[in-house]
């Protein structure tokens, strides 16, 4: 499938106040009206292009918002001040006491808290599942349930959710499916596979400098319009608002999101078969081996590739323990969570991250101690790279 969703961004050429090259940085919390009327206007969200209080809307917010739903083919978008800030007022939008969501097992750490403890506190409930056993997903549906909830590809296993599925599938029980792309911005485009609602943590590859947390949900206006509704939206309600120069910031970053992507993207397709052809336990979506290779290709936008993220198993939590830090020695990247920065992250995720499966099962999906998730960096030579990798594997005894 071939989108043209960085052209579009390309395409959006702000001006700033005195002609410069990037928008101006709206440097207020609050703004003035010329007359009485139009105030009380903008506070009914009768006014158009008025800004009245930053936690609303602001230019900057507007711009960043703008560039967003471009990427994602969505009418607009609001961004937030964190990542779990779009999640949770997303959620808290679209479901009310009694509702029930359905959602994938293997989702970001702090979704997962949020709708397994903190959204039963409004009796918001949830079911678990393995999102892409289709079957399970249908019976888990029940009269109350409002949200289908996945993530495109999914940590740390890497998993792909048949998001054209899983569209038809809400349509059918009347569901709104909401999409985190944080980990495949630009290579999946869940809104033209069908989803309703998709979410990003800006803070991994959009930004991409890891030196800000920031979110953003892309969707129709009415929906936008209800989340910075001032009586009811939750947006507007619960405040996870960005601030201007961070927004600002984040823009300039998004420009050269699709040069990036793309480096990310065949670094780690290079590394995955290397590492795979030395007989290690590979996960990325771009190896024939992957379970859902096939499915990925069906949805993705060729250019784009397959993204940063991959996966191995190192044996034991041990051995992948003195990988890594041997790895972060010899200036290979370092051993850090979060995703999307220039340099290689790794971690190992480990079980504790994914305690709501069950330990038989975890194995069974290959989610082992031994397991380390990488984010892949912008590596000018990749080459050199994964020879100093291989030293390091050859040491601790992998190879
Ligand atoms: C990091 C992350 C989040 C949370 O975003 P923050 O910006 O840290 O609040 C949500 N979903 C995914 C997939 C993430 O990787």
């Amino acid at each position: 499938m071939e989108t043209k969703a960085a052209n579009k961004i390309q395409d959006l050429q702000y001006f700033g106040e005195f002609g410069g090259v990037n928008p101006s940085i709206s440097d207020s919390s609050t703004y003035t009206f010329l007359a009485a009327k139009s105030m009380m206007d903008t506070f009914e969200g009768q006014a158009k292009g008025c800004y009245l209080y930053a936690r609303h809307s602001s230019p900057s917010n507007l711009y960043l918002s703008e560039a967003l739903a471009a990427m994602e083919g969505t009418e607009t978008a609001n961004v937030a001040a964190s990542g779990m800030g779009a999640i949770t007022s997303t959620l808290l939008q679209l479901c009310s006491a009694n509702d029930h969501i359905v959602c994938s097992r293997t989702i970001y750490g702090g979704t997962y808290a949020f709708l397994k403890n903190f959204a039963p506190k409004f009796n918001i409930t949830t079911s678990f599942v393995a999102i892409t056993n289709l079957k399970a997903v249908e019976a888990a549906i029940t009269k109350k349930t409002k949200v289908l909830y996945c993530e495109s590809v999914s940590n740390p296993l890497l998993e792909v959710a048949d998001i054209i599925s899983l569209s038809k599938l809400a349509k059918k029980y009347n569901l709104t499916l909401v999409v985190d792309n944080t980990f495949s911005p630009l290579s999946i485009t869940p809104k033209l596979l069908g989803a309703d609602i998709v979410i990003h943590s800006l803070t991994k590859y959009i930004n991409g400098t890891s030196d800000t947390v920031a979110g953003v949900v892309c969707a129709s206006t009415t929906f936008i319009e209800s989340l910075k509704n001032v009586n009811d939206g939750a947006s507007m309600l619960l405040g996870p608002v960005m601030d201007s120069m961070r927004s600002a910031s984040v823009l300039k970053n998004m420009r050269t999101l699709h040069i990036r992507i793309k480096k990310h993207s065949e670094n780690a397709l290079y590394l995955a078969q290397k590492f795979e052809q030395n007989g290690l336990r590979v996960l990325y979506p771009g190896l024939k081996s992957h379970p859902q290779n096939a499915l990925y290709k069906s949805m993705y936008n060729t250019e784009f590739g397959f993204g940063g993220m991959l996966a191995f198993d190192a044996g034991s939590l041990e051995k992948a323990d003195a990988l890594m830090e041997l790895m972060q020695e010899n200036k290979l990247g370092y051993l850090a969570v979060s995703l999307g920065f220039y340099k290689t992250l790794f971690n190992a995720p480990g079980t504790g991250t994914s305690s709501e499966i069950p330990e038989d099962e975890q194995a069974a999906m290959g989610l082992t101690a031994g397991l380390i998730r990488f984010s892949i960096g912008l590596d000018n030579d990749i080459e050199r790279t994964y020879r100093a990798m291989k030293k390091c594997l050859v040491k601790v005894g992998l190879l």
